[in-house]
């Protein structure tokens, strides 16, 4: 059968020290997974556990591009946080095992319409509009596990616009970790190659407008960079 119009392409990330890319299947989000950050909401990270939500795979922008400043919004938040890149999945995968579905790591940034999300939680409605836009996760270079030397538990993980500091903890400090998130996902979806989960954010988040230049870093994961439009 042809297709009525030509299909959008398959959005790929690229990789660190390669040229092949990586082709997303889907992103995957956390919520709340830093104590800091859900207390600076206003929530108590005993009542609130971690939560799920998503974004459309073509909502990535790489190579350190600029990103458009969004629609709709007066309000729009940076979240660093780190992205697990899968190459294996499925369902209902134990913790003990999960952490062989991970093909590398990359710094995202988990771009928030603040405004809309404070009216859906206000009014018991989904996330969607608040999260899951166009051009909503930046991110870098996939770094490989094979160029790593070990999945990482300790890492610095910070962000700061036009040279200020806004954002810096470190890894060590998420309530779930990188396995029990990937088995706690896989209970819901089956996960595939090609999944990017963004690992929710530290404490620190704040407004970007047109302009800010926006540098997040994890150590020993890489760099992402892009100035807001
Ligand atoms: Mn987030």
């Amino acid at each position: 059968m042809e297709n009525v119009f030509a299909p959008a392409k398959i959005p790929v990330v690229p990789l660190f020290g390669s040229a092949m890319v990586f082709p997303v299947h889907r992103i995957y989000c956390v919520g709340r997974n830093y104590s800091d950050h859900v207390k600076e909401m206003g929530g108590d990270p005993k009542l609130e556990p971690p939560i799920f939500f998503s974004k459309p795979a073509d909502a990535i922008v790489t190579e350190n591009k600029p990103v458009r400043y969004p629609l709709a919004t007066a309000d729009l938040h940076h979240e660093v946080e780190l992205v697990v890149a899968l190459s294996a999945g499925g369902e209902n995968i134990e913790a003990a095992a999960a952490l062989e579905c991970v093909f590398g790591y990359a710094v995202g940034v988990d771009l928030t319409r603040r405004d809309l999300q404070g009216l859906a939680k206000k009014g018991g409605k989904p996330w969607d509009v608040a999260k899951g836009f166009d051009q909503s996760a930046p991110i870098s270079a996939i770094n490989p596990l094979s160029n790593l030397i070990t999945h990482p538990t300790d890492a610095a993980i910070s962000l700061s616009v036009n040279g200020s500091v806004r954002q810096q903890a470190n890894i060590n400090e998420m309530i779930w970790s990188i396995a029990e998130i990937i088995s706690e996902l896989s209970r819901y979806y089956e996960l595939r190659a090609g999944d990017l989960i963004y690992t929710g954010t530290p404490a620190g988040v704040a407004a970007i407008t047109r302009g800010d230049k926006v540098r997040a870093e994890i150590d020993t994961v890489g760099v992402l960079e892009f100035v807001l439009e």
